[in-house]
């Protein structure tokens, strides 16, 4: 038995086999083969014929959307004219792999510079080509593995669309050796409700097949696990699962302050489930996860249709989109064509959107047309916003094109050290944990080497939020929170007692903060923030404020 520790994402248990992720093959050296161009030839044409074979036969077994894709990646993998382009290689003396890689490489760019839908089927080249040097060089094929069976994942890390495409069935839990609890992974992961410890370094070291538990609560995999903890394991898991059937109530502190509980989505699917677990309406939909894989800019029609459907969904609730927040951890090919040497401070979020403005146009604008089309109750905010110049900007843009309500989200020091300011630009805002813990504790959010700096327990960040919740109460402006922090459930009233007026997070995470601000009131909320904020780090405050919390606990046991 060994433990391994890293960070835990949602507060779920997951028991099963190891299946680990093969990493991306290396290019193949481009050097001449001992073998005669034939024999070579037989080989590229045995590995093509296998892989298209493998393609047809999870299409067929998936269904679905997922059929089509496989379908015609299967077609691509034996197309004569790929195959032609291999030969030629092979005649001047190429091995095999670097054919193949070439060959791909090849017609790769032919497809990507024709842009729209054959562009966007260019990475469906990359990945059959490295399924097919992976079978001709006897590894296992790169990308997310399918066993057959229900498994755990394990990876180095994910791409992420990796993770919005893992299939619920059969992935149990994801365990990665790198990745930040606000790494995309670890977000995805949290939306899609899978059991996740992120950033934990040791699990390099498991093998396929070796039996492990997940404990997401604390950040722990246990490997080797006896039969007692398995047992509990399987315990935990049925109780949770029974916990999630009671019907949700809506978000409220035990005074009776109603503290709205929305959901964080990325896409319109979680939507129904979303409902399900309670949430009360949308805090945050980052719009740019539906356009992660586009060469070009959305047209007006199919964002549209994409809100359209989101608003409809959520009929006679609030919803918080959010435009465009490209670059740094989730750049988008038409927002961000210049290299940065650090992106999380460049030209992203609203910064971007400024500079392709018309961008932002069409964004607003199909926005305000879903609006007038449905009857949810649509806000639009603006991420990255660092000035009052760059809110008034936002706002009056927004306006203009048709939107009610406009927001910003606070995620930069500078936005909560003059949030009196912003809010009176703007008609709400939003606090992101996430970067704003970043920017605070200059912790790149992606990397695991600088994770533990990334906690929005830190009295640093606790400060600015209290400063935003502060200038919203004054305005009488609402100030909602949609970073990861609001998934934690004691936290989640520490952020209350700050001043938030709405949490927003992964639906997996409502049954957990609603049962735990039921405990306090407002008061008692407000003293568990006091004990944080004054203390000397993040353990700390997280200690004081779970102090605070069991003396008044006890205090109430004692008076009843
Ligand atoms: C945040 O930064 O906290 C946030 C909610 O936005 P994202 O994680 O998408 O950057
Ligand atoms: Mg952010």
């Amino acid at each position: 038995m060994m433990e391994i520790t890293g960070t835990g994402i949602g507060q779920g248990v997951a028991v099963g086999p190891v299946v680990r992720m093969a990493e991306r093959l290396p290019e193949p050296v481009d050097r001449p083969s001992h073998l005669d161009p034939e024999r070579e030839g037989e080989r590229a044409r045995a590995s093509l014929s296998v892989v298209g074979a493998e393609l047809a036969a999870r299409g067929a077994k998936a269904g679905g959307a997922a059929k089509d894709v496989l379908e015609a990646q299967a077609m691509m993998a034996e197309d004569p004219s790929l195959i032609e382009a291999v030969t030629t290689r092979l005649a001047t003396g190429a091995t095999a792999e670097r054919a193949v890689f070439e060959a791909f490489a090849t017609y790769r760019e032919l497809l990507a510079g024709m842009g729209g839908y054959l562009g966007e089927r260019a990475a469906d080249l990359d990945d059959i080509s490295q399924r097919v040097i992976a079978h001709l060089l006897k590894l296992p094929a790169p990308g997310v593995p399918d066993p057959g069976h229900p498994f755990i994942l394990v990876a180095r890390d994910l791409a992420p669309a990796d993770t919005a495409t893992l299939d619920l069935d059969k992935v149990l839990g994801l365990i990665t050796v790198d990745g930040g609890p606000t790494s995309h992974t670890a977000i995805l992961a949290r939306e899609k409700s899978i059991v996740a410890v992120v950033g934990a370094a040791d699990a390099a070291g498991l093998a396929d097949g070796d039996t492990v538990v997940v404990e997401a609560a604390r950040g722990v995999v246990t490997s080797g696990p006896t039969p007692e903890q398995i047992a509990a394991a399987k315990a935990a898991i049925a109780e949770r699962a029974a916990q999630t059937a009671v019907a949700p109530t809506p978000g409220a502190l035990a005074d009776g302050t109603a503290v709205p509980l929305l959901a964080n989505l990325g896409s319109t699917d979680g939507a129904a489930e979303a409902i399900r677990l309670g949430a009360e309406g949308v805090g945050l939909f980052r719009t740019e996860f539906l356009f992660l894989d586009a060469d070009a800019a959305p047209s007006v029609r199919e964002q549209q249709a994409q809100y359209t459907r989101l608003l409809t969904a959520f009929a006679g609730r609030k919803v918080v989109v959010r435009v465009l927040d490209a670059g740094a951890d989730k750049p988008l090919s038409f927002l961000n064509d210049a290299p940065e040497e650090n992106p999380a401070l460049g030209l992203r979020g609203i910064r971007a959107l400024r500079h392709s403005e018309a961008i932002l146009r069409e964004q607003l604008t199909a926005l305000a047309a879903a609006d007038a089309a449905t009857d949810a109750e649509l806000w639009v905010m603006a991420p990255m916003i660092a000035t009052v110049d760059e809110t008034r900007y936002f706002t009056s843009l927004a306006k203009e094109l048709g939107i009610r309500v406009a927001g910003v989200m606070v995620e930069t020091p500078s936005a909560a050290l003059i949030a009196g300011r912003v809010l009176g630009a703007c008609d709400f805002a939003s606090i992101g944990t996430n970067d704003l813990t970043q920017y605070t504790m200059a912790a790149d959010r992606l990397l695991g080497t600088v994770a533990a700096l990334q906690n929005p327990w830190h009295p640093a960040v606790l400060r600015l939020i209290a400063e935003v919740g502060a200038a919203g109460a004054e305005l009488g402006k609402p100030v909602g929170i949609c970073g990861e922090a609001a998934a934690d459930p004691l936290l989640a009233v520490v952020l209350v007692g700050l001043g938030a007026t709405s949490l927003s997070m992964s639906p997996s995470a409502l049954a957990d903060v609603r049962a735990s601000l039921a405990r306090y009131s407002l008061s008692d909320a407000q003293a568990l923030a006091q004990a944080a904020l004054a203390a000397e780090g993040a353990a700390e405050a997280r200690a004081a404020a779970d102090a605070a919390a069991t003396d008044i606990t006890s205090a109430r046991e004692a008076a009843s």
